[in-house]
This record gives structure tokens, C-alpha cells and sequence, in this order.
């Protein structure tokens, strides 16, 4: 068994022994039998809530009415979650009520695909009621029941179908993919957090075409945040080698370029945090001039900070190789890389000049920063002073 599963079997250990039965479940398990690396380990169990807070000393109640709560152990954070089943799905929102109840496989039940829907005692048996093992054998991507049922339910279900093809590589199965048509519509009912957070797993994932395509096939597009008309853009992505994108950010500049929006309007729109949109917009700008005119000295240094997501999507877009190695060495070699790197400063400008301080001086320093950069003038005091003497002749 998987390191981190011994170390969060302590846990399982423990509610064993007070006479509750426990499972990992969801994403490990399923990773674990992909042979995937694993992240963070989840952990049914038919201990109501208040009962596991009590056998563990380090618990936060992060979503007692759904019966989550959070158990720190050695360093990490385990959700453990008390078995239940989801009902009274109201308008396609999340449903209004969960009751606890005591068996796995009902728990099972309520989850969105088989290959999630697979538990593990802490010594590696499986529980396994819709052979999720199986279907993780063939690479297929199939519903717990009836697709129609549980797209109803839950629309995001779509989406997340969509993501696990992207991640995993893996195909639908031909009624689950059948089912999404009648149901994509109602995604426009799910809150966009939600459906950010299984749109950008998808872009990240390596078969990231994949997805797109199906999104595309089935017109699922049209209900998602600003893409009800990009139909041609998404299939822009299609032609392009986006293996060279790393970032969250730089996969969201893809996006957005393709799309032509405006970065801020189109990822506003998306609910994303506004450090990224910041980002992005800035990232974008950086990339249309790099497309233009190349790298210049000026680029280099106005975008010394994050020169290598631009870099990166450019090369997606002309389909070039990233020359980051020659970008960083060019970057070394620039004469500054901050304005406050300047050889002097406003005091001896005005010293020198003998004028009185107002806009012209941010001017000076302006032009000043573009000929350190180009070369034409050195960064040290002498020549700078020659060169406002110059200046002040213009
Ligand atoms: P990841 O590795 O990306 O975290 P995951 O499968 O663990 O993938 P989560 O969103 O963390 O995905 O959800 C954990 C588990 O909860 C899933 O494996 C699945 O069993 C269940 N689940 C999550 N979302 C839904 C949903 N919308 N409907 C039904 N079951 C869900
Ligand atoms: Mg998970």
C-alpha cells in the first residue's frame, strides 16, 4: 500500500476500533489503482460527525450538515465523511438535504462515476459495487446508473465526465455521452465557481484535445462563461501543441486568446481570483507585442518577472519551440532591471538640472530607462549627467 495511505490507515485503524467501519474513497483510490500519484486521501465512514470529533483530538467542522469533518493527523489534513446519501436535488442545485446512513455501498451510490465510486479498507480491500475496477481496466468513463438520472441531478457531473477524459486519457461510455445533450443546457443552472474548478482541471489535463472536442461535439460550450460563440476559437485549440503550458495562468491565456475577448470582461466572467485576471491581462499584452516585434530589451525588462508564461504561449500560438535559455541570459545581461536600479535618483536630477520638480522629471527618468536599456547611454552618474545636460537643450 501507498505510503500515504499507511499513515491515514491509522485513522481507519482507529474508528475500526471503536466499532465504525471506515474507507478511503473518491479520487485516491482511484488514482492508487491507476497507478497515479495520489493527493489528498478522503475517508468515508458511518461514524456520525460528532462521533469522530470526539475520537480525535485535532478536528475542524468544515461542513457538519453534510457530515464533513476535517481530522488533522501528523502534519496532514484528512476529510472523513460520514456515509450518506443526497437527496430532494432541487433545480439542478446542490441538494437540499443529506441523511446519514450506515452502509458503503449506499454511499457508493450517491457518487458520479464508477471509477469514483470504488472504497478501500485499510488493509487494500476493495469494495467495489459498480466494478469501477473494471471500467478503470478499459479507460471508460461511466455514470453510477442511469446517466439521465444523475446529469438531472447534478449538470456538473457533465463537466466533471468532460475533465476526467482530459485527465485521465480516458473515454465515455456511449450512453453517459449520449445523456450529455439533454442535460448541457442546465449547467447554465450550476454556479460558476463550480464549473471553473472542473474547466481548469481539464485544460491542464494531458488530453486536453479530447475534452475539447467533445465539448465541441456536443455543443456543451454554449453554456459555459463566454463561450456560447467561440465555437471557432475552441477549435483554434485544437491545432495548437499546448503540452508547453505549465501555469494555471498560462492555460487561462490560451483561452482567452483564442476566444479574442477581453482578458478582465472574460474571466471576470469566469469568477476567477483577481490576481490571475491581473495576470492574464498583463501576460496577454506582453504576449501581443512579443508576437509583433520579438523580444526587445524593453520587453525583457518590463516583463522580466513573468517573461516565461509569455514565452510559453507564444510559442503555443506560432507553434515555435520556448527559447527560454536565450531569453534568461539576455535578461542577465540587461544594465537594470528595475527602475530603482538607476544609477541616480529624482534629488540629483533636480540638483543638477537646478529646475523645479513637476512632470518633466518622470519624463527624464522615462527616457532615461529606454537608453540604459538600449545601451545608448551607461548606468553611472557621469554619463547621466552629460546626458541631462543634453536633455535640457531638446
Ligand atoms: P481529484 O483528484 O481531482 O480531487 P476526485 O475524484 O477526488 O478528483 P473530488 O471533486 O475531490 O474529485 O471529489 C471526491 C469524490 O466525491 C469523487 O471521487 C466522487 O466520488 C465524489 N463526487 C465529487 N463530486 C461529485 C458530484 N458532483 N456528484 C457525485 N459525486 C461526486
Ligand atoms: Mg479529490
Amino acid at each position: 500500500m501507498d505510503k500515504i495511505f499507511l499513515e491515514a490507515a491509522e485513522l481507519l485503524e482507529c474508528l475500526n476500533q471503536n466499532g465504525f467501519e471506515a474507507y478511503f474513497v473518491g479520487g485516491s483510490v482511484r488514482d492508487n489503482l491507476l497507478q497515479k500519484p495520489i493527493h489528498d486521501v478522503d475517508i468515508a465512514t458511518s461514524a456520525l460527525p460528532d462521533e469522530t470529533m470526539e475520537l480525535f483530538e485535532h478536528t475542524i467542522p468544515v461542513g457538519i450538515e453534510h457530515g464533513t469533518v476535517i481530522v488533522r493527523h501528523k502534519g496532514k489534513s484528512y476529510e472523513v465523511t460520514t456515509f450518506r446519501k443526497e437527496e430532494d436535488y432541487q433545480d439542478f442545485r446542490r441538494p437540499s438535504a443529506v441523511s446519514f446512513i450506515s452502509s458503503i455501498e449506499e454511499d457508493l451510490a450517491r457518487r458520479d462515476f464508477t471509477i469514483n465510486a470504488i472504497a478501500m479498507d485499510k488493509t487494500g480491500t476493495l469494495v467495489d459495487p459498480f466494478n469501477g475496477r473494471e471500467d478503470l481496466k478499459k479507460g471508460i468513463i461511466r455514470t453510477v446508473r442511469k446517466p439521465q438520472d444523475r446529469f438531472k441531478e447534478d449538470p456538473l457531473r457533465i463537466m466533471r465526465a468532460i475533465r476526467f477524459v482530459s485527465q485521465l486519457s480516458f473515454e465515455l461510455e456511449s450512453s453517459t455521452r449520449k445523456a450529455f445533450e439533454d442535460y448541457a443546457p442546465f449547467l447554465k443552472e450550476i454556479a460558476v465557481e463550480r464549473i471553473s474548478v472542473e474547466f481548469q482541471k481539464m485544460m491542464t489535463g494531458p488530453s486536453v484535445k479530447n475534452a475539447i472536442r467533445l465539448l465541441l461535439e456536443s455543443e456543451l460550450h454554449q453554456y459555459l462563461p463566454g463561450l456560447k460563440t467561440k465555437k471557432a476559437g475552441l477549435e483554434k485549440l485544437l491545432k495548437l501543441d499546448m503540452d508547453y503550458l505549465v501555469e494555471d495562468k498560462e492555460h487561462w491565456g490560451i483561452l482567452t486568446y483564442v476566444t479574442a475577448e477581453n482578458p478582465l470582461e472574460f474571466l471576470k466572467r469566469w469568477k476567477q481570483p483577481s490576481k490571475l485576471i491581473k495576470e492574464v491581462d498583463s501576460i496577454l499584452s506582453g504576449v501581443k507585442v512579443v508576437l509583433e516585434d520579438g523580444w526587445s530589451a524593453a520587453e525583457l525588462y518590463n516583463y522580466s518577472a513573468s517573461y516565461r508564461s509569455i514565452e510559453r504561449i507564444a510559442a503555443v500560438i506560432t507553434g515555435r519551440k520556448p527559447i527560454h535559455a536565450t531569453l534568461e541570459q539576455r535578461i542577465e545581461l540587461l544594465p537594470i532591471l528595475k527602475r530603482n536600479e538607476i544609477a541616480v535618483n529624482g534629488n540629483d536630477i533636480l540638483k543638477w538640472s537646478r529646475k523645479k520638480p513637476g512632470p518633466w522629471v518622470g519624463e527624464f527618468f522615462e527616457q532615461l530607462e529606454k537608453e540604459i536599456l538600449n545601451g545608448t547611454i551607461k548606468n553611472e552618474k557621469n554619463d547621466i549627467k552629460r546626458w541631462l545636460e543634453w536633455w535640457q537643450l531638446q
